[in-house]
C-alpha cells in the first residue's frame, strides 16, 4: 500500500496483499488466483496487452499458473504452444474453430468418434452451419475419396478410438490431408504425449482431455489445444475471446499431476497388456480388444506409431451373455472403480451403452461393432495381480451355476 492510513476498512482490504515474493524461488508453481496483473507504470501494462513484454494482464488472457501448466506439455508434445482449456469438450470446439477461421467451413471427421465430439458436430456445429462429413478413416482410399469431394478445411480423427481401441494410420491420414489442403486435428486422450507426438507426424492441432491420462487423479476437468506457432494466433485469440480457458487451481493440479504422467503411463500401459493377455483365456470372456493383440486389426500400425510395447491403458471386452453379465460384471468388481473416465491412477470399469455410447440405439451400436456383452476396462496403477485378481473374480460371478449342480 503506497498511500498510509489507519481506516480498518482500507487496512482490511490493502494490507499485507500483493507482497512480491523475496528474492527466492519457491519448489513448486504458486496458484496465481489474480483476475488481473498491474505493474509499476500504466505504459508497461499496455505493453504487456500488446504481448511486448513478458506478463500478464487479465487471467483470461494468460496467468501464470496456466501459463506453467502449458509451457509443461508442450515441451512432452514437442509444439510450440499449449492453450489449456475447461474441458476437454472445449478444446475440440477451440481446436475446430481455429481450423475453419477464415477457411472453408467444412470438415471430414472419423466415423467413431468419442460420442460427445459425434453430437458436438452433429447437433451444434452442423445446424451454426459447418458442413460436417464423416468418413471411415480404417479404410484410408474410401476417406481419400470423401475427402476429395468435400474439400473440407480439417479432417477430424483420433489416436485410438472408443471402445473398439482402433488406430488409424495417422502417417497415411496426414498425407491425404495435406494433398488436399486440409489441417489435421488429433484427439491425442488416449495415447498421451508419452506413446505418440503427432505434430511430429505432421498433425496441424493435438487435442487432449487433461481430465484424464494427464492429471491422472480424478480431481480435474480440463482440455488442451497445442500447435505450431502458424496456428497459435488464431487459437489463443478464439481462447481469450471466447473464454473456455482452464483456472489457476485447475491449472495447479493438472500441473503437479502430470509430473508423473510418464511414470503412471508406462505403468498403466505395462498392467493393460497383462491384463489383455490374461483376460484373452478367461472362461466367459467372449473377446478381447488390444492393440498389442497381434490379431487386432491394427497391430502392425500400433507397432509402427508407438513406442516398444506400449498399447494404451484400455482394454475392451466382451462378456458371453450379453448386457446382463456386463453388468454383473461391473457390479461384481471388488477394487476397480465402476466409474465414466479413463486415465485415473485407480483401475476404472464402464458399460459403453449406457454410458459413452447410450445417444446410440442398439443397432446403431451394433453396426459400430459394440455388442451388448461390452466392459471398458481402464487399466491403473494398482500392483496388476490385485487388478487381474478382482477381473478373474467378477468374470468368474458371472458365469451361472451348471443346471442341476
Ligand atoms: C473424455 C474425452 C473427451 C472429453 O473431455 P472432457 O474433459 O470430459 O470434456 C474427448 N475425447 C476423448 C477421447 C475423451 O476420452
Amino acid at each position: 500500500m503506497r498511500r498510509p492510513s489507519k481506516d480498518p476498512n482500507t487496512l482490511a482490504v490493502h494490507a499485507g496483499d500483493r507482497k512480491k515474493p523475496a528474492d527466492c524461488t519457491p519448489v513448486s508453481t504458486p496458484i496465481h488466483t489474480a483476475s488481473s496483473f498491474f505493474y509499476d507504470a500504466v505504459e508497461e501494462l499496455e505493453e504487456a496487452f500488446e504481448e511486448r513484454r513478458p506478463g500478464s494482464v487479465y487471467t483470461r488472457f494468460g496467468n501464470p499458473t496456466t501459463g506453467a501448466f502449458e509451457e509443461q506439455i508442450a515441451a512432452l508434445e514437442n509444439a510450440d504452444f499449449g492453450q489449456a482449456t475447461s474441458s476437454g469438450m472445449s478444446a475440440l470446439h477451440l481446436a475446430i474453430s481455429a481450423a475453419t477461421t477464415d477457411r472453408r467451413r467444412s470438415i471430414v471427421a472419423g466415423n467413431s468418434l468419442y460420442g460427445q465430439t459425434m453430437a458436438m458436430l452433429t447437433k451444434v456445429l452442423e445446424p451454426q452451419g459447418l458442413e460436417v462429413r464423416f468418413a471411415d478413416a480404417f479404410d484410408p482410399e474410401k476417406f481419400e475419396e470423401t475427402v476429395a469431394e468435400a474439400r473440407p478445411a480439417a479432417i477430424l480423427l483420433e489416436t485410438i478410438t472408443n471402445p473398439l481401441l482402433r488406430v488409424p494410420d495417422l502417417e497415411r491420414l496426414v498425407e491425404i490431408a495435406r494433398r488436399h489442403d486440409a489441417l489435421t486435428i488429433v484427439d491425442a486422450t488416449f495415447t498421451t504425449p508419452v506413446m505418440l507426438r503427432p505434430l511430429d507426424l505432421g498433425v496441424d492441432l493435438v487435442v487432449h482431455s487433461i481430465t484424464k491420462y494427464i492429471a491422472g487423479h480424478g480431481d480435474v476437468l480440463g482440455g488442451m489445444v497445442l500447435g505450431r506457432d502458424e496456428l497459435q494466433p488464431v487459437v489463443r485469440y478464439l481462447a481469450r475471446t471466447v473464454g473456455a480457458v482452464l483456472g489457476p487451481f485447475e491449472s495447479f493440479l493438472a500441473l503437479r499431476g502430470a509430473k508423473t504422467l510418464p511414470l503412471r503411463f508406462e505403468r498403466q500401459c505395462a498392467n493393460a497388456r497383462i491384463l489383455a493377455g490374461e483376460l484373452a483365456a478367461m472362461e466367459g470372456v467372449e473377446r478381447v480388444y488390444f492393440p498389442g493383440d497381434p490379431a487386432h486389426p491394427d497391430h502392425e500400425i500400433a507397432c509402427r506409431l508407438f513406442p516398444d510395447g506400449m498399447f494404451g491403458a484400455v482394454v475392451t471386452f466382451d462378456l458371453e451373455g450379453g448386457r446382463e453379465r456386463a453388468l454383473g460384471f461391473i457390479n461384481g468388481l471388488e477394487m476397480a472403480v465402476p466409474a465414466t473416465s479413463v486415465g485415473d491412477v485407480h483401475t476404472m470399469a464402464l458399460y459403453p451403452p449406457m454410458s459413452t455410447h447410450r445417444d446410440l440405439s442398439p443397432k446403431h451400436r451394433q453396426r459400430l461393432g459394440i455388442g451388448e456383452g461390452i466392459v471398458r476396462f481402464s487399466v491403473g496403477c494398482e500392483g496388476v495381480d490385485d487388478i487381474v485378481a478382482d477381473v478373474r473374480q467378477a468374470v468368474a460371478k458371472t458365469i451361472p451355476a451348471p443346471v442341476g449342480g
